[in-house]
């Protein structure tokens, strides 16, 4: 049996699963499929910054527009790394499709001018 906190929304109800991926303590089914994903294949959001190349010292802030793999995220991290965005950048903007064909992009949240 495995405890934890469920973190996809603000209540955080506190949820147990068995060896069988029985979930208990969830109040919604995403809190279920939360502990089965956390025991079988956990995944994260990340958030990280990417620089602005025709802007001095500015960097703009991005997300994954899914959670990943928690195994992948330093190589989505060095991915990030990589590239740079020209301004101006409107948040929803798509810096990277599809990242490492994870089905995840990494989105702009910022609105640089
Ligand atoms: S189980 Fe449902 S209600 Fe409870 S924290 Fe998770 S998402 Fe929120």
């Amino acid at each position: 049996m495995k405890e934890f906190t469920c973190i996809v929304c603000p209540r955080g109800c506190r949820l147990k699963i068995d060896d069988q991926l029985n979930v208990t303590g969830n109040s919604c089914p995403r809190g279920a499929q939360y502990a089965k994903d956390e025991v079988t294949n956990p995944k994260r959001m990340i958030t990280s910054i990417m620089r602005v190349k025709n802007r001095e010292n500015c960097v703009v802030s991005v997300k994954t527009s899914n959670s990943i793999p928690k195994g992948k995220i330093f190589e989505v991290m060095e991915e990030i790394n990589k590239v740079s965005v020209n301004a101006p950048t409107h948040i929803g903007d798509i810096a990277i499709k599809n990242v490492l064909g994870l089905d995840a992009d990494i989105v702009i949240t910022k609105n640089v001018k």
